[in-house]
């Protein structure tokens, strides 16, 4: 109890820090100027605290128990090579193998209706900003990290002990903070940059209700995008943000709509259009 109580304050003073930076950057240089209503913050704050809390609750026995079974099908020379790579080597390796997983995770979540039911929360917001990042529900978040994270496990590049769980917890804090940047509402470009790392631009066309939904998957590398064909970044900004499928608007609703049998057909619609 004590330790759930020091990571709600650990995140309660990461909210502070973000809301210093990114406010006051999405106040002066907005791609798009919020609308009476259009942001939910308490469903947004909800939605930041659980799905910070969740995975560090709910992921650590499956990824365990998925690693152990993953023994008997990667042979043993591979994690033991990778496992003994130099630290930066092994996290660069990581921070690849973890957005390739997440990628094709992410692009099955688009596909498949009864992972759509659940994602088309994260694309519900018609204003997109910096806390849009976090806002998933909590079975969409967990499916996309278990399929970044537990590679990592299976290849040897993430373990239980404090070394093996460097790589993990770095993926994790750089991902977050990345994603909190990417979605974030500030009209800024990277240059040549953007060849490497995903940017607001890049993520924002995500986010669009129709033609560009099923573009830019990745969540840091878009030459992923590039080379499986899904790469999608003119010098234009989109003009709207949202999903045809229908989200309840408030938050009950939003967490329990995908579990209900009328969600299967409304998600259809949406993978096969
Ligand atoms: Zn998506
Ligand atoms: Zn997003």
């Amino acid at each position: 109890m004590a330790a759930i109580a020091e990571q709600v304050l650990r995140l309660v003073l990461w909210l502070c820090l973000l809301c210093a930076i990114f406010l006051p950057l999405e106040r002066r240089f907005a791609v798009h100027q919020e609308e009476a209503g259009e942001r939910q913050r308490w469903p947004d704050l909800f939605y930041y605290f659980a799905n910070s809390l969740l995975p560090m609750l709910l992921l650590a026995v499956p990824m365990a128990l998925a690693a152990q079974l993953s023994r008997s099908i990667v042979p043993a020379a591979v994690p033991t090579t990778l496992s003994a790579l130099p630290l930066a080597a092994r996290l660069l390796l990581a921070l690849l193998v973890s957005d390739l997983c997440a990628y094709w995770a992410h692009r099955l979540a688009h596909r498949w209706p009864l992972l759509w039911r659940f994602h088309a929360v994260h694309h519900s917001p018609t204003h997109v900003y910096f806390l849009t990042n976090t806002r998933a529900h909590p079975v969409d978040l967990l499916f996309v990290r278990f399929c970044g994270l537990l590679p990592l496990y299976v290849l040897g590049l993430a373990g239980p002990s404090v070394a093996g769980s460097a790589t993990p917890v770095a993926v994790i804090l750089l991902g977050s903070v990345w994603g909190f940047f990417i979605h974030s509402n500030i009209r800024v470009r990277l240059g040549p940059l953007e060849w490497l790392l995903s940017t607001p631009a890049f993520h924002h066309w995500h986010h669009t209700r129709h033609e560009h939904i099923d573009r830019n998957f990745a969540a840091m590398l878009p030459l992923l995008d590039r080379i499986f064909g899904t790469y999608y970044l003119p010098r234009t900004w989109p003009a709207d943000y949202g999903t045809d499928t229908p989200v309840a608007s408030d938050l009950g609703g939003q967490l329990a709509a995908p579990f209900a049998p009328a969600a299967a057909s409304t998600a259809l619609d949406r993978t096969e259009s």
